[in-house]
């Protein structure tokens, strides 16, 4: 699997199987468009996907799938133009790391996080004893995957991969999946009802993509069901260690960890640079406490904002982790997370001020400040997204200033 699974926008959350029947029984299950999704993730009218849609009907046929699947799979679902939109926009991608650590593991989360990660603990190391993928980064997924549980998504993933599928840009791989998506109803693993998730077709409490689960489901707790859409995160967390390990992880070795470089560095930096930790030793490397490197083979140094800001050495269980969603912010975030769930502290190194001179703290005085000057600024997270820009551009028309939606010193100073 190389692509990624789930939605950071963080704008498609909540239960998705809230109110749905239990058990399967002889109530045929529909699909019917949640009415709490914004319209662009309910079915809309497209008659080039209705003639996509029949053509592979006719290739799953040929695939074994029936029917009566096909009935059952695609009844109220459809074009959804939501998910083209959200896979052109990718948090991961599009942000820097300061502001996708801001989004998936902010101080609340950690500490909502290590309280979910106590409950779970005992599974967990179930699990960890099993495939050797440590607690905590089960955890860390989780966590980022699904905010520990609570946000699983609900859109419908056979309308969600079908549109991808149609879209096309990476149609060979979501047709793969709405595949998977048929057999898993066909196979009678869950309902189709039940198969809600990202934009992307990832479901359940690790986020896992039809494919994946073909591939490596694992009914963990032997109550004879591979269930990742239960409430009990026990089939997911095995189902996604499996899948890590299976990817190559080797048992015993950390991801990576926070460095310190000397000022002026100038040695090896980016995944493929890669070189022996006493290399990096002699080049001055530290850890970010100003320790001795731990040695845990080949290694690089990544510095994603630039030298001078957080740097990390990461060893080969990194590009395990990047296996899962191949964005480095991505594994940087699921390493960091997981961490601070085992209890190690903050960031030792400081991100400082942004392309605005801004440091985070002032961008979340920012977004307070036009908040309480009447124009909604979202959440004050430091992180200026289309809400916080929107508000800028108010507040700017609103006093008759060159309307730049763009942040600066002299407009926190105003609203100060
Ligand atoms: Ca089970």
């Amino acid at each position: 699997m190389r692509l990624t699974r789930r939605e950071f926008a963080l704008g498609v959350a909540g239960f998705g199987l809230a109110g749905c029947l239990p058990g399967g029984g002889a109530i045929p299950q529909v699909a019917r468009p949640d009415p709490e999704l914004e319209p662009g993730l309910r079915p809309q009218p497209n008659p080039a996907y209705d003639q996509w849609v029949a053509a592979f009907k006719t290739r799953a046929m040929s695939q074994g799938i029936t029917q009566g699947t096909l009935d059952r799979a695609f009844r109220g679902q459809g074009f959804l133009p939501g998910v083209i939109e959200r896979d052109r926009n990718q948090t991961e991608f599009n942000r820097t790391l300061e502001d996708y650590i801001a989004i998936v593991a902010p101080e609340e989360k950690v500490a909502f996080g290590r309280t979910a990660y106590a409950r779970q603990r005992s599974a967990l190391a179930r699990v960890e004893e099993q495939y050797g993928v440590p607690a905590e980064i089960m955890a860390s997924f989780w966590g980022v995957e699904s905010y520990f549980g609570t946000k699983r998504g609900k859109i419908p993933v056979i309308s969600a991969t079908s549109t991808l599928a149609w879209e096309g840009r990476r149609g060979r791989f979501f047709e793969s999946n709405l595949m998977d998506a048929l057999r898993i109803v066909q196979t009678g693993d869950a309902r189709p009802d039940q198969l809600v998730g990202s934009w992307a077709g990832a479901m359940g409490h690790t986020q896992l993509i039809p494919n994946a689960y073909q591939e490596n489901a694992v009914d963990f707790d032997g109550d004879g069901k591979r269930d990742i859409w239960s409430e009990n995160p026990i089939d997911a967390f095995a189902t996604t260690a499996r899948f890590v390990s299976r990817a190559g992880w080797k048992r015993g070795a950390p991801w990576g960890l926070e460095v310190r470089l000397p000022q002026g560095y100038s040695g090896p930096t980016g995944r493929k640079n890669r070189a022996a930790v006493s290399r990096f030793r002699d080049l001055g490397v530290r850890t970010a406490q100003g320790g001795s490197l731990p040695d845990h083979g080949s290694a690089a140094v990544l510095a994603p904002m630039g030298v001078g800001k957080p740097a990390f050495l990461v060893f080969h269980n990194f590009n395990m982790i990047m296996r899962y969603n191949p964005s480095e912010n991505y594994a940087l975030a699921v390493g960091y997370l997981a961490d601070r769930l085992a209890g190690a502290g903050p960031l030792v190194g400081d991100f400082g001020r942004d392309k605005y001179g801004l440091s985070q703290e002032e961008r979340k005085a920012l977004q307070r400040g036009l908040t309480r000057a009447g124009f909604d600024a979202g959440t004050p997270d430091g992180v200026f997204g289309k809400k916080t820009e929107a508000a800028i551009r108010a507040y700017q028309a609103a006093k008759g200033l060159a309307v730049s939606g763009e942040p600066s010193r002299a407009l926190l100073d105003a609203l100060g």
